[in-house]
């Protein structure tokens, strides 16, 4: 194995933060996952998996503190009460093991809780609507509500503390989301007593919280602050004047600062807005007002930027969310000179879905996220070969690729046959994209790693027709030739064909993914919601083109609200003038227009169009394996024992999925079927 590179010696000094030290500066800060106190074992084994791969903190998600901040029905941490304490107890345990430190974040959320489960009444520095509930409102806090926030706080700190854990948050970030944070701005706090007006009076209650978590834990414990420098509102939030102030004000109380912007779709900004150490200007501030440790996040995954940020005085410790998801082994991999080998995160946000949606989180790079408890995946362990059979893997898209490296990583021979001169599949043509190009880190990854096994055989522009597949005489077959974007305007609105003109222009997403780069006036039709209808729009547009986008939903891109892409693709596409129609579906395309009618109504209207995209739907790439099933009688012949179609070839779905479903089919080949199966998550957690 080789050995550090000693340009990155720094990264693993250790970092004292109050009465604990660090192993390193590796620090995975807070995170929210969709496992937290529903499914308690899948969130501690995957926080000790980190704590495995050379993370030297590794935190919880926000924890409430107290049944008045009820997030259901999303899926985070509590400490109500010593009910709550085994799934601490397991969480600290398992990051223990690996000798990390574990932090907790604790919050209280004021009005951004409807409270939907525990129906008690929302607290918030003034009266005002909780987001979550409309029409539902949270109450002005008064002294005696200050009184129990601030024990409510002692008392889930000194729970922390009993359940192990090493730094105890005070949480005054991400916007809106945070009590502390609502008594900062000045927006909510239009209070007239010593809690509000000036900026000492609005940090008052942080303070407070600040020294009584100080004095109820800070013997053993240390105290962070998380907190938002700026929420790029401007004048209308919090900035950097401001936020100069406060952490002048508080610099030395508490032991590390954790900062970043808001809100969280600024925080966690996608790759396609922003790139790694992207919010350097804003917080670099922070260690010249203060002398204790300062971390802060920016999808770092290159360790040159990660010692830099270091060397000039930004940052201590390495903050990272996603690149921790994306590579829980990142911190070793440096440590062990494999840098080479880290899959760098590719920025797309499927992972907060997982909050957003209250499921357990998933990665479109690290297909063991959220797998490592239920069903035993880890992310570099993987179990020997089960029989001496080769691989024929056809198709080298995320699924192909992801399948041929786990299973060469099981020891198994694989040949891996491409039709196209370049591997990576849907990624390498989406990544085209301008406002993709980062996601082809999920190709170039496994192209990279694949290209160090001797035991995987790779061939570009072979495209394999059946005899050539039975030819091989692989005992096993896998067919990965992906999906093909229908052009009919088939999917959830139109399941028949609309009628087009013979001289309209309709061009399907794939020619588009393949390089064409039609101008005039273009009209893309999303009735797939997700991120491609309004990148193919970004892209078009800023080439020159006059872009309609127009959608059956009331808002574009709607999924990508829960990607934390929403906001800036609505930003993006206005900036670019692509104009936005929704509500409306095609009805006919004409030569040089399309006609719609509203999704309500049936109105119709008309809108130019030279050339109509309609992204709608995929059709499996699947005439490969229809054409092998009706050779299974010539299968025994050929050795061929058994031939498996996966991912978008089988079911057309995200990259993550077809990534997913490599990685499934390499670590079942050859064992018991209910290896197949996942365990289930009774008992612990509960509501
Ligand atoms: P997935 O997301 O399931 O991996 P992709 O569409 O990204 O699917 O990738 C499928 C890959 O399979 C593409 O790169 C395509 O060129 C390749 N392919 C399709 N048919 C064949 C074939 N008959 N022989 C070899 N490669 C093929
Ligand atoms: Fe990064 Fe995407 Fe994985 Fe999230 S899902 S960690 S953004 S690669």
């Amino acid at each position: 194995m080789p050995n550090r590179n000693p340009r990155y010696d720094l990264l693993f000094d250790p970092v004292t933060i109050g009465p604990k030290q660090t192993r390193n500066r590796f620090y995975q800060v807070p995170h929210c996952n969709g496992m937290g106190h529903r499914y308690p074992r899948a969130m501690a084994e995957m926080r000790g998996v980190k704590a495995e791969g050379g993370w030297g903190v590794v935190c919880t998600e926000e924890c409430s503190i107290h049944p008045s901040s009820d997030l259901s029905p999303f899926t985070l941490m509590r400490l109500w009460d010593d009910a709550d304490m085994p799934v601490h107890e397991l969480m600290v345990e398992k990051v223990h093991e690996h000798n990390a430190l574990a932090g907790i974040q604790l919050v209280h959320n004021g009005f951004e809780v409807a409270n939907y489960v525990t129906r008690q009444t929302a607290l918030a520095p003034c009266n005002i609507p909780t987001e979550p509930f409309p029409h539902v409102q949270a109450r002005a806090m008064d002294k005696s509500d200050i009184r129990d926030f601030r024990r409510w706080h002692v008392d889930a700190a000194l729970r922390a503390k009993r359940a192990g854990y090493d730094i105890i948050y005070a949480y005054a970030a991400h916007g809106t989301m945070t009590l502390l944070f609502q008594f900062i701005l000045s927006r909510y706090n239009q209070r007239s007593d010593e809690y509000g007006g000036s900026v000492e009076n609005r940090v008052r209650l942080l303070r407070e919280v600040l020294m009584d978590l100080k004095d109820a834990v800070g013997d053993t414990c240390a105290v962070a602050l998380r907190f938002a420098v700026d929420e790029l509102l401007g004048a209308d939030g919090m900035q950097k004047t401001e936020a100069q102030e406060i952490v002048g004000q508080l610099a030395e109380l508490p032991d590390l600062w954790d900062v970043n912007v808001a809100a969280w779709h600024n925080d966690s900004m996608p790759s396609r807005f922003g790139s790694e150490a992207g919010q350097e200007d804003y917080i670099s501030f922070v260690k010249k007002l203060t002398d204790k440790p300062v971390v802060g996040v920016g999808r770092f995954t290159s360790p040159d930027t990660m010692v830099s940020q270091i060397r000039r005085g930004v940052l201590d410790l390495i903050g990272a969310a996603r690149p921790s998801i994306a590579d829980p082994f990142l911190p070793n991999k440096i440590d062990q000179g494999r840098e080479d080998e880290i899959r760098e995160c590719i920025g797309c946000n499927l992972c907060t879905s997982g909050d957003a949606l209250a499921y357990p989180m998933r990665c479109t790079q690290n297909p063991t996220m959220g797998e490592e408890w239920r069903r035993g995946w880890h992310p570099v362990r993987i179990d020997k070969a089960g029989s001496a059979d080769r691989v024929l893997i056809v198709g080298a898209g995320p699924a192909g690729l992801e399948a041929a490296l786990a299973l060469s990583d099981r020891g198994y021979d694989v040949v891996l046959s491409e039709a196209r001169a370049e591997m990576g599949g849907r990624v390498i043509r989406e990544a085209s994209l301008a406002p993709l190009s980062e996601w082809r880190r999920v190709a170039d990854h496994r192209i990279y790693m694949l290209g160090q096994r001797a035991n995987v055989q790779t061939y570009t522009e072979s495209s394999l027709a059946a005899s050539d597949v039975l030819e091989a005489a692989c005992e096993r077959v896998v067919i990965a030739t992906g999906s093909h974007w229908r052009g009919d305007f088939f999917g959830l609105q139109h399941q028949h064909p609309v009628p087009v003109a013979a001289s309209a222009r309709v061009m399907s997403a794939d020619e588009i993914l393949k390089g064409a780069r039609p101008d005039g006036h273009i009209l893309i039709y999303d009735d797939d919601h997700y991120y491609l209808a309004s990148a193919i729009a970004e892209q078009l547009a800023s080439n020159g083109a006059k872009v309609t986008l127009v959608t059956p939903e009331s808002d574009i891109a709607s999924w990508s609200e829960h990607t934390l892409e929403h906001e800036h693709i609505q930003v993006r596409l206005r900036e670019l003038d692509v104009e936005i129609i929704c509500n409306k579906r095609v009805r006919q395309i004409d030569a040089g227009e399309a006609v719609l009618e509203c999704v309500y109504i049936g109105r119709e209207s008309r809108v130019a169009a030279d050339v109509v995209i309609p992204i709608t739907s995929r059709e499996p790439g699947d005439k490969l394996y229809q054409e092998l099933l009706t050779e299974q009688p010539a299968w025994a012949d050929n050795a061929v024992k058994s031939v498996q179609p996966i991912g978008d070839c089988l079911v057309p779905a995200t990259i993550a999925m077809a990534v997913y479903a490599g990685h499934e089919y390499a670590r079942n080949l050859d064992q018991a079927a209910s290896a197949g199966t996942f365990r289930r998550e009774l008992g612990l957690g509960g509501e």
